[in-house]
């Protein structure tokens, strides 16, 4: 008896290269079994995918949802679905000031599954709207390395590792400071570390010599300044041994970090990014970003195969996290899966300096599979 059976899609997962039609049944909460044809009255919910795909619940590594607790805050609920996202990791909202809160207030009530990245900053990202924009590491009294890994510490089993914002707009004058302390902390942790970098100082040649391997760069095809390629087009020489180094190359898509111009050049050079993720917030929800499945259509639309793109957000995010069970479909495994069609047509996107593209691919999602239930996109409140 299956709780789920969703029947005749094409089943592609990533981590063990399962790539085609087969039912899906779900039980307990669990992927009970994959196979060919599964007997449809066994099953109290049937969900027809036919013509679509079944996928691992996606991961979105750098999101923020500590909606309600901070200004830029959304709601992970309400983007799941449509996002075909089971996995948001929240990039650095919360710090050890204000953890407590989103543990209890969101996380523990989310239906999806929230993990975060604790900021460095005591206060987290507290000042982040279109009038107030108050960076959370420009007063270094705020970067307590002790405070930030008590806080880690005592929400070890939700804290993927640390975040980190440097540059002028979310430091200051602070320059490269908070990204030494982040470090200190994720090193005794021994997880680590997600960096942002936006306008100098500190600049990307300072910055990515400290990331160990393991640790992210995201906003890594950001425009410039601090862009990964150099007026000829070149990449920075720092950005490929950065790679050399193991050091994990994140999209973070934002409201200014992804450039189809810079995609595009280092697409070009074959320098795919590791991950790919929203950074969705208050606002960039309503565009450039939108969610992590318009953000994985524009990499479609760049050229980026659709396995290389579903890797990208699945598997490799795992990996990222430590977490193997996450971003799989396997009989046994826990019960994620989304359900997405890629339909061809006329489709418009935008990055986050305003350059148009006319896109003929685009990803859609049906719904969600969570602890082995169905919610269908667009059945969120
Ligand atoms: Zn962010």
């Amino acid at each position: 008896m299956f709780d789920l059976l969703i029947t005749g899609g094409r089943v592609v997962d990533p981590a063990t290269g399962f790539d085609r039609r087969a039912d899906v049944g779900f039980a307990a909460g669990r992927v009970a079994a994959i196979a060919a044809a599964l007997p449809p009255d066994n099953a109290r919910e049937l969900v027809n995918a036919d013509g679509k795909y079944v996928v691992p619940g996606l991961i979105d590594l750098h999101t923020h949802v500590y909606w309600g607790g901070t200004s830029l805050g959304v709601d992970a609920d309400m983007l799941g679905p449509r996002s075909g996202t089971t996995t948001f990791i929240d990039a650095g909202s919360a710090g050890a000031g204000n953890f407590y809160g989103f543990r209890k207030h969101v996380i523990e009530r989310s239906t999806v599954r929230i993990l975060a990245y604790l900021n460095v900053s005591f206060a987290g990202i507290f000042a982040f709207s279109r009038n107030v924009m108050v960076g959370e590491c420009g007063d270094l009294r705020l970067c307590d390395a002790r405070e930030a890994l008590a806080a880690a510490r005592e929400h070890l089993d939700i804290v993927s590792g640390m975040k980190v914002r440097v540059g002028r707009s979310a430091g200051g004058a602070s320059g490269i400071g908070p990204l030494d302390i982040a470090i200190e902390v994720a090193d005794q942790l021994q997880l680590p570390v997600m960096a942002h970098l936006d306008h100098p100082p500190p600049s990307r040649g300072e910055l990515l010599p400290r990331l160990r391997k393991g640790d992210i760069l995201t906003h890594c095809f950001k425009p410039f300044p601090n862009a990964p390629i150099d007026g000829a087009r070149r990449i920075h020489e720092e950005i490929l041994t950065a790679r050399q180094r193991g050091i994990v190359f994140d999209i973070g898509h934002g409201m200014g970090s992804l450039s189809f111009d810079s995609a595009r050049t280092m697409l070009a050079h074959r320098f795919m990014p590791d991950v790919i993720s929203s950074d969705v917030h208050a606002l960039c929800v309503d565009g450039p970003a939108f969610d992590n499945l318009v953000t994985m259509s524009k990499f479609l639309c760049l050229g980026v195969p659709l396995p290389d793109v579903l890797r990208m957000v699945t598997s490799a995010p795992a990996a990222v996290l430590g977490r193997p069970e996450l971003g799989t479909l396997r009989e046994g495994g826990i019960g994620d899966a989304a359900v997405l069609e890629l339909r061809e047509g006329r489709f418009g996107y935008i990055d986050s300096v305003g350059e148009e593209l006319a896109g003929t691919q685009r990803l859609f999602s049906d719904g969600i599979v969570m602890g082995g239930r169905w919610i269908a996109a667009g059945a969120a409140q």
